[in-house]
């Protein structure tokens, strides 16, 4: 459809989880650690699994490694005297669900970019719009696109006055303005937080991160709402 291939973004991310078939032993709330050039996370997903991912800069996504116990062996070794708990929740994984991506975004540029839509074929999520996960709204994204997409269509279809191909249209000049914003801002949030010089890290971790995070607007993006879809009535 014309697109252009994906962009990386210079940082991987390993992520899995952790099973811990006796109970974990942590807090419900999300743990984050910044380093420099290199931030790790953990969250409880249930009373038995921890999920958690790593990221780091890499000047090149590097060889596809499929191995996973080779992927984990990477991941211990960039978290070398990391925290305890994070290392705990690194080797109760087990090594088969381990995954590293190279983190890659498109920019929709407006009057640039293709459009969602060509003829009848629609795009909807990471094909039309891979974002890097530092706001982690790509999935929320592609969810949201998607009863957009549904609701342009259920209206062409009932009425019969617009076209599928309008409709369409429509349903990605509604999205574009949504996904190019959050597109931008989780890139430039992540160029934030995989930054390495240790005095500019000092006043990130210090002073930046505080201050965005206890202002609301930060986190503006995740209040969005779109259509809701319309119950389908049962024949
Ligand atoms: C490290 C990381 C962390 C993330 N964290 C978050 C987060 O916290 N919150 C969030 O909202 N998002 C997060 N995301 C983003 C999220 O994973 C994606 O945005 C989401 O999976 C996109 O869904 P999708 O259905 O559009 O595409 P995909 O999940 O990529 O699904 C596409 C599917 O199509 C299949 N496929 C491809 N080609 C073909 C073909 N020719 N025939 C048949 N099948 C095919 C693929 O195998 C795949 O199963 C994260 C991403 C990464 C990399």
């Amino acid at each position: 459809m014309g697109f252009s291939e994906p962009k990386y973004v210079g940082h991987c991310a390993f992520r899995g989880i952790a099973l811990y078939p006796e109970g974990q032993p942590f807090k419900a709330r999300v743990n984050y650690i910044y380093g420099r050039g290199l931030r790790a996370g953990f969250v409880p997903i249930s009373q038995a699994k921890v999920y958690w991912f790593i990221c780091f800069n890499n000047p090149s996504p590097g060889p596809r490694t499929d191995d996973p116990s080779i992927l984990k062996k990477q991941a211990l070794e960039l978290m070398r005297n990391w925290p305890s708990d994070l290392l705990d929740v690194l080797h109760n994984t087990p090594d088969d669900v381990v995954i590293k991506t190279p983190l890659v975004d498109r920019w929709l540029w407006p009057g640039f970019s293709p459009a969602a839509s060509t003829d009848n074929v629609v795009v909807v999520g990471d094909a039309w719009h891979p974002m890097t996960p530092n706001l982690g709204q790509g999935a929320c994204c592609a969810l949201e696109d998607s009863v957009v997409l549904a609701g342009k269509l259920s209206a062409a279809l009932k009425d019969g006055g617009e076209s599928v191909e309008a409709a369409l249209r429509a349903y990605g000049e509604e999205r574009w303005a949504r996904i190019f914003m959050v597109t931008a801002r989780a890139n430039l949030v992540g160029s934030l937080l995989q930054w390495d010089n240790p005095v500019v890290c000092e006043f990130r971790n210090n002073i930046m991160i505080p201050w965005f995070v206890r202002l609301a607007p930060f986190l503006e993006h995740t209040n969005f709402e779109c259509d809701l879809l319309e119950p389908v009535a049962s024949t």
